[in-house]
């Protein structure tokens, strides 16, 4: 990480620090009550990770928000990703508030975020609308000064946690992604209700919840950008957010190769350790080559967003690889433990289960290699 500036060294030697000593602890009986944990939360705000990508006067990072957010991220993911993820929503949910609302909403709205440790929730799932943005059907409608938001939000990241939600709404229903708008909702707004929080298979400490929204009215300033920008802000929200999800892909990944290690050394079959048999070493040695081959994606992706350039293209990339390569990492972790990687007793199991996720939110990754291929087609026009 040598490349990185002294303040990024200082965060990330700052969360390795409070991750390894006050989250792994937790990170067993998290994933076992399946319950979101106010301690970690705390800790979180204590150490500023939870304001790391808003204005500095409110507690962001003075500058490369997107590596330090990944920076952060790593950290946590290696003990766990639940808490991980924590961060990532934090600043995914916030961005369309970041960057579309109206000065006057944030300089009321941010101070009070802060003081009362408020988390936010990113709205743009719906039953019928996942990968396909353009299908959703909550609506939007003008009514004088006021929006009126009706419809179902469904797997909200924080969605029964968080105080403020920035929702995504038809409000042209004629113009398919171009008639998406964001919305700033709070919590308390009479109309909205909480309905299924999900029982997981991995990442089973964070909050997922519906959100359900009846005739929701806010304000004609929460209106997030203009009518018609939402689809653009959310895709903005992703050359930030992919590469973070790539960071925690890349955290549990490197916790597994961890574990692997440790285990193969101390295992013994046919009367030497696992670590001495080839085909082993095959698994440790391509492990640690698509770790290296992650970190390089996701700083890339994270160093170009932060840079003011495009990075669409890496950002999926990083994305796509650094998950598709926690997946087969933590598959191999279970395999190099055997029978016992199979039991709770270890934790590869639920790196394992930890790690799907990464493959399927934040844009599935199959949408995310059509995003390169559209990319790459582009550019070559
Ligand atoms: C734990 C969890 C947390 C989440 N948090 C949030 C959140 O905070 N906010 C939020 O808005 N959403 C959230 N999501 C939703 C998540 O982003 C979606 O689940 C994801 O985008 C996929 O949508 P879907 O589940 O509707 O699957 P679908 O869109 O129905 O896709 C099903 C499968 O088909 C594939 N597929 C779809 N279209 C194509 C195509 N054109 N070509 C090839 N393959 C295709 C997909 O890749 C996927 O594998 C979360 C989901 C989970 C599981």
């Amino acid at each position: 990480m040598s490349a990185h500036t002294e303040e990024l060294r200082i965060l990330q030697d700052t969360v390795r620090r409070a991750a390894r000593e006050r989250i792994a602890p937790l990170a067993a009986a998290i994933d076992a009550t399946g319950e979101f944990n106010r301690d970690v939360e705390s800790l979180c705000w204590d150490l500023g990770l939870l304001t790391l990508t808003f204005p500095p006067r409110y507690g962001g990072a003075e500058r490369d928000q997107g590596t330090a957010l990944c920076l952060a991220v790593e950290e946590i993911a290696r003990h766990c990703a639940s808490s991980a993820l924590l961060l990532i929503i934090q600043a995914v949910g916030s961005f369309p508030i970041l960057h579309g609302a109206r000065p006057e909403v944030l300089d009321r709205l941010l101070p009070r975020m802060v003081k009362n440790r408020e988390l936010a929730a990113y709205l743009v799932s719906e039953p019928s609308a996942g990968s396909d943005v353009g299908a959703l059907r909550s609506t939007a409608v003008r009514d004088g000064r006021e929006y009126v938001l009706t419809g179902t939000k469904c797997f909200a990241t924080n969605g029964s946690v968080a105080s403020v939600y920035a929702v995504l709404a038809r409000t042209s229903p004629a113009s398919g992604r171009d008639g998406l708008s964001f919305f700033l909702v709070e919590r308390d707004t009479p109309g909205l209700t909480i309905g299924k929080v999900e029982n997981k298979l991995g990442q089973r400490g964070s909050n997922t919840a519906e959100v359900l929204l009846d005739e929701v009215r806010v304000p004609a300033e929460n209106l997030l950008g203009r009518e018609g920008e939402g689809f653009l802000l959310a895709m903005q929200d992703f050359d930030m957010s992919r590469p973070a999800i790539g960071a925690q892909a890349l955290g549990i990944a490197e916790a597994a190769l961890g574990e692997m290690v440790q285990y193969a050394q101390q295992r013994k079959t046919f009367g030497k350790p696992l670590c001495e048999h080839q085909m082993i070493q095959q698994i440790i040695a391509d492990s640690a080559t698509l770790i290296e081959a992650s970190r390089g994606l996701v700083y890339r992706a994270a160093r170009l967003f932060d840079d003011g350039q495009r990075n669409t293209k890496l950002a999926s990339m990083a994305k796509v690889f650094a998950s598709d390569a926690a997946m087969k990492i933590t598959t191999d972790a279970v395999q190099v433990f055997g029978g016992y990687g199979y039991m709770k007793d270890y934790p590869v199991e639920r790196m394992f289960r930890d790690a799907k996720l990464t493959q399927i939110f934040e844009g599935a990754n199959q949408i995310q290699r059509l995003v390169i291929a559209r990319e790459i087609l582009s550019e070559s026009r």
